[in-house]
């Protein structure tokens, strides 16, 4: 059996949609292989905020650092709300080149600032609504419903797993670790297929000491398995553009390694054709290296 991998994109940003993806589109096109691009379909508050806060002069009298420690990182988000740029009405033409090019798309949000910061707290009706919004702009981009959503930081719980039922999904892609299962949270088995993302993010490794850019290409090659499906889960903005260079030499290597890349809609395919044969399994909230907070997974 040869190694296989999937290659998972999530687009957080407006820059991201418009900058990031189609530089990623190329260069997988360039090397010929498969990938999932998840777009983030509303306004973009969580970028606009971000780069006000960190805009040079924007804090003239107090450092940065300190204003961020005083008044903490969400009060200060909260406070730089904008006028957001909507980032599906924005870039619909760059959404639908991606699907037209030959790559799988589907949901990562409406409102990532508010998925990944407050999904936790929010009713079954609000969680509904942000799905519903996505799905509805996705409908409007595309002409056809979305078969697949992964979630802003990894951030589900049994009401997301219910909205996700309801929109009939072929599978989604939202927790860290292990292999293809059924989740079951707060003692309620869900009926969509939830394919994990097996590998570290670039940005869980980048930075630390122990894995200079030179390491890590070497250490997601010890890292592929050829038991289980192998995913990786990407940024336009990041392996989009800053570190594109670093991602091309993956991908190389990969290649060289004689690594598979495969579709993650083909795997559920063939993952569900044995139906039966699929585990259910618990869904957590665990904290992983090289992240802050916790992130859904399965349970050991
Ligand atoms: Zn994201």
């Amino acid at each position: 059996m040869p190694i296989r991998l999937a290659l998972k994109v999530d687009v957080d940003t407006d820059r991201g949609t418009r900058v990031g993806v189609p530089d990623m589109v190329a260069d997988l096109q360039d090397a010929g292989i498969p990938a999932c691009f998840l777009f983030s379909l509303g306004p973009d508050q969580t970028g606009r905020a971000i780069t006000r806060v960190f805009r040079p002069g924007f804090f003239s009298k107090v450092s940065r650092t300190s204003v961020v420690s005083i008044y903490g990182v969400r009060t200060l988000l909260n406070g730089t709300l904008l006028p957001a740029p909507h980032i599906g009405r924005r870039n619909a033409g760059v959404m639908r080149a991606v699907r037209d090019a030959g790559f799988e798309t589907g949901i990562h949000c409406h409102n990532h600032y508010r998925w990944q910061d407050y999904l936790q707290k929010m009713s079954l009706e609000a969680v509904r609504g942000e799905f519903i919004a996505a799905r509805a702009e996705y409908l409007r981009i595309f002409g056809a419903e979305a078969r697949t959503a992964g979630a802003p930081g990894w951030q589900s719980n049994a009401k997301s797993r219910q909205v996700y039922d309801e929109a009939g999904l072929l599978y989604a892609s939202d927790t860290r670790g292990g292999a293809p299962f059924f989740p079951r949270v707060d003692g309620q088995v869900f009926a969509t297929l939830e394919i994990p993302s097996t590998l570290p993010t670039f940005d869980e490794l980048m930075g630390r000491p122990e894995y200079p850019d030179a390491k890590i290409v070497p250490h997601y090659l010890s890292l592929l398995r050829a038991d289980q499906p192998n995913i990786l889960t990407v940024h336009a903005e990041i392996e989009g553009m800053g570190r594109r260079q670093l991602f091309r030499q993956l991908l190389a290597a990969c290649q060289q390694a004689g690594v598979e890349f495969i579709r993650l809609d083909d795997l559920a395919r063939e993952l569900l054709a044995n139906r039966a044969a699929i585990p259910v399994r618990d869904q957590v909230m665990a904290a992983i290296d090289g992240r802050s907070g916790l992130v859904a997974g399965q349970a050991a």
